[in-house]
């Protein structure tokens, strides 16, 4: 089999996801996932990777896959234990079995280790088989500029406010990466990029995902540059989400809700943009100029078919895999 080096930027649910796909059709140890961290946050005492956490659980089985994060088979006593102390906040899901996760990370981040190496200690534990990668060892943490819900004043909450306290209710102004100016990426990013046959942007919120990815300083530039072809896999399908809040954030940006419109934002790398490819799903119409735009099944609905995803993927990435 030819040994092939393949970059993913991924999110959290579909990004993870599409992780096991590409795993599943690709040579060990050759994908390397570059996972936001804007999401993350410090509840408790406690630093919570919630992306991180979701690539990792679910690429090792580990994840409850109804939720589609957290961990199987979880328990809540530590959430209602801090709910009857009135600790707040109490809308956060802080699982049990979890928690070890987040105190093992706290713990090794308190004593001066990156969280490169605090994500790679995790993982020894949990072999997800592709190496996981934050996008920064930097905090970077996405504010939503909101107005308040009780007094009207113009606010910026957090992410995880936002998306788990209120559901996303309230009207997103804008959404600002919090530290980003200071960020570099993470040790092996850019070099991963520079070497990589393909990258792929995983379906993941283009938003809050993929685009705080690329807000990293240095990080846009390096992907522009990579020898290899940059493929895009559509996270709208049908005009719609398959789910989460992406169909919340795009509007801020002045982005269409459709596999059209995340393609266009994108852009094509010929032209200061990001694609060489672009995949969306049967049937959706789209047409980036520039970009070479090709329709497959995009629901990640079983194992075969989320590595038919893969596969379509390396196929316009045009990364032989003989198998
Ligand atoms: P989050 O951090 O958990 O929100 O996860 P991501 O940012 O990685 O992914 C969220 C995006 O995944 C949403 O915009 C969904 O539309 C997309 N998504 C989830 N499942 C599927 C699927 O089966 N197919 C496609 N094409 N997109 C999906
Ligand atoms: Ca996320």
């Amino acid at each position: 089999m030819t040994f092939v080096e393949i970059v993913v930027l991924a999110g959290g649910v579909g990004g993870a996801r599409f992780l096991t796909g590409l795993r599943a059709v690709t040579p060990p140890s050759s994908v390397t996932a570059v996972v936001n961290t804007g999401d993350d946050v410090t509840l408790h005492g406690l630093r919570i990777c919630p992306d991180l956490d979701t690539v990792v659980y679910t690429l090792s089985g580990a994840i409850d896959p109804e939720r589609g994060w957290g961990r199987a088979g979880e328990t809540w006593t530590v959430k209602e234990e801090l709910a009857a102390y009135g600790a707040e906040p109490t809308w956060f899901g802080l699982g049990d079995r979890d928690l070890a996760t987040h105190l093992v990370r706290t713990r090794m981040l308190d004593a001066g280790y990156p969280l490169s190496d605090v994500t790679a200690a995790l993982a020894d534990r949990w072999q997800p088989g592709v190496t996981v990668l934050p996008m920064s060892d930097q905090r970077v943490e996405t504010h939503v500029v909101v107005d308040d819900p009780d007094d009207g004043r113009r606010t910026a909450i957090h992410f995880q406010e936002w998306w788990v306290r209120h559901r996303a209710a309230p009207e997103p102004h804008a959404f600002v990466q919090v530290g980003a100016e200071q960020a570099r990426p993470a040790p092996g990013v850019a070099e991963a990029l520079a070497r990589a046959d393909a990258v792929v942007l995983a379906p993941s919120n283009p938003v809050v995902s993929i685009g705080t990815i690329l807000g990293v300083p240095g990080l846009r530039d390096a992907l522009r540059a990579t020898p290899g072809r940059v493929v895009g896999v559509s996270p709208v399908v049908g005009g719609g989400v398959v789910r989460g809040m992406a169909d919340r954030c795009l509007p801020v940006l002045g982005v269409e809700v459709s596999a059209e419109g995340v393609g266009r934002h994108y852009g094509a790398r010929s032209d200061g943009g990001l694609l060489d490819a672009w995949l969306v799903h049967t049937g959706d119409p789209a047409q980036v100029p520039g970009v070479d735009v090709r329709a497959v099944p995009l629901l990640m609905s079983s194992p075969e078919a989320t590595a038919a995803m893969a596969r379509a993927a390396l196929d316009a990435a045009g990364v032989g895999l003989d198998d």
